[in-house]
């Protein structure tokens, strides 16, 4: 019994992965010429650099454990650092949410935070999280009506509330679940620091897990199909048979996983389930090289009050190589790539004035439809993954769990389908 995998991004990985271990045959058809979606690798001259910067954290364990089963050890692709976030702004003084203090966790950042924005400023951070679980048994409201409920100062808004949640939930605090950013918190602040730990890739992206995923596929007897686009599915008394693809091939199945983004799995299946269209936002990562002497005082550093949110330090894979990250809607779409790199450099030498204010080489990558808007109401229309067609399934970021995109999401995803499949066989 074939099971047929639509999608070789991380969900559609984790997903054939799972039923190869437990001896089911898999196979995975691939639009694109390479593996890994939203989070793969791009040629940029000579070098390999990533699709847009991404973060993990140590909270991210499922994740952790598949690229540990496809023999993927996390030395080996990461950088595992206690949180040390500063945030430099272009009125106030950094803002900083670190571990590193001689008190224990969570005793750490508290410290740091009272130095940073005072007592007042912390116990105002306190009486957030402290709402939470009332918040998360009422009706989802936005982020900026819950931190207006919980009297938020304006410069915590600004400086921490503000960039996380663009950089956790990809949607701007007017209209961002406070429910999928309070589970965000949760999970990363109040579960120990390990949990907080930033992991940031020191390899391309397809080498943390697509590339070993796909060996680990193919080593236990399943196939994958790059440069295979699925373009109908074929469904007889609401059974699922097979697909047809756009060169004309088929391929039958007893069962189909479409492990898509939200829009490709709409387009896919418009003919036979109803499926609510949520809006998906961009993320813009501006690559800049500076002379290769050039080092950020910590491996990230995030800004506000500019376009660019975050910088990120990539000398591990080319000296002097700068990754800013512009998350959600912004002006920033609007200006043309010439004029965003220009725009991006003052921002960068205006909060660091020891990186110049112009780069010998620079590149743009514009992830139109980087995620799914985590908007008031989202973890309501989230499709399940069984779907009410016999043998169909539904995997990828989008589909039910308490996470916003990301890659933690879209494994987890990937796996529960793969083993509620499993389930019914
Ligand atoms: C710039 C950027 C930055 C991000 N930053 C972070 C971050 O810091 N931390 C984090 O955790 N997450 C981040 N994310 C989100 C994360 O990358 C995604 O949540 C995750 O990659 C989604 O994986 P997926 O497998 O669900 O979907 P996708 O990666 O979209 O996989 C779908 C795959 O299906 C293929 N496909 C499409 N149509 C067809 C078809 N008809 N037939 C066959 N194949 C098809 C596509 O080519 C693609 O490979 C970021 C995303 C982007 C774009």
């Amino acid at each position: 019994m074939t099971t047929l995998i639509i999608g070789g991004g991380w969900s559609g990985l984790a997903a054939a992965v799972t039923l190869i271990q437990k001896g089911h045959s898999v196979h995975l058809i691939e639009s694109a010429k390479q593996l890994g979606g939203r989070a793969r690798n791009v040629l940029w001259h000579e070098q390999t650099i990533d699709n847009g910067q991404h973060l993990m954290i140590g909270a991210y364990d499922r994740m952790l454990a598949m690229m540990n089963l496809v023999g993927v050890k996390e030395d080996d692709a990461f950088h595992r650092f206690p949180m040390d976030i500063t945030i430099h702004d272009t009125y106030y003084s950094p803002l900083n949410l670190s571990a590193n203090s001689f008190f224990p966790w969570p005793l750490s950042l508290a410290w740091n935070l009272i130095r940073s924005v005072g007592v007042k400023g912390f116990f105002s951070v306190t009486k957030l999280q402290s709402s939470i679980p009332s918040l998360l048994l009422q009706e989802d409201v936005t982020v900026s009506e819950w931190l207006l409920s919980t009297s938020q100062p304006a410069r915590l808004i600004k400086q921490l509330w503000e960039p996380l949640c663009l950089a956790t939930l990809n949607t701007p605090i007017d209209h961002a679940s406070a429910h999928l950013m309070a589970t965000v918190l949760q999970d990363s602040l109040g579960k120990g620091q390990a949990a907080a730990d930033a992991l940031i890739p020191s390899v391309p992206l397809a080498e943390v897990f697509p590339h070993a995923a796909a060996h680990y596929i193919q080593q236990h007897g399943g196939s994958v199909s790059l440069k295979t686009r699925a373009k109908q599915l074929v469904i007889e008394q609401n059974k699922v048979t097979g697909i047809i693809c756009q060169d004309g091939s088929t391929f039958t199945a007893d069962n189909i996983i479409i492990a898509l983004s939200p829009s490709q799995s709409i387009d896919l299946l418009a003919e036979h389930i109803e499926m609510n269209k949520p809006s998906e936002y961009p993320i813009c990562t501006v690559y800049l090289q500076y002379s290769p002497d050039t080092r950020l005082a910590k491996p990230m550093l995030g800004m506000s009050g500019t376009s660019s949110q975050w910088i990120f330090d990539r000398s591990e894979q080319a000296p002097g190589l700068m990754a800013v990250v512009i998350s959600a809607p912004g002006e920033h779409e609007e200006m043309s790539n010439d004029v965003l790199i220009k725009h991006v450099c003052r921002e960068v030498h205006s909060l660091f004035p020891e990186l110049a204010e112009t780069v010998s080489d620079s590149l743009v990558i514009r992830e139109k439809r980087a995620t799914f808007a985590c908007t008031v109401g989202i973890e309501k229309q989230r499709p399940q993954s069984q779907t009410n067609i016999e043998g169909l399934w539904l995997a990828g970021d989008y589909v039910a769990n308490s996470y916003p995109a990301t890659l933690e999401g879209a494994i987890r995803n990937g796996e529960n389908c793969a083993q509620s499949l499993l389930n019914q066989c």
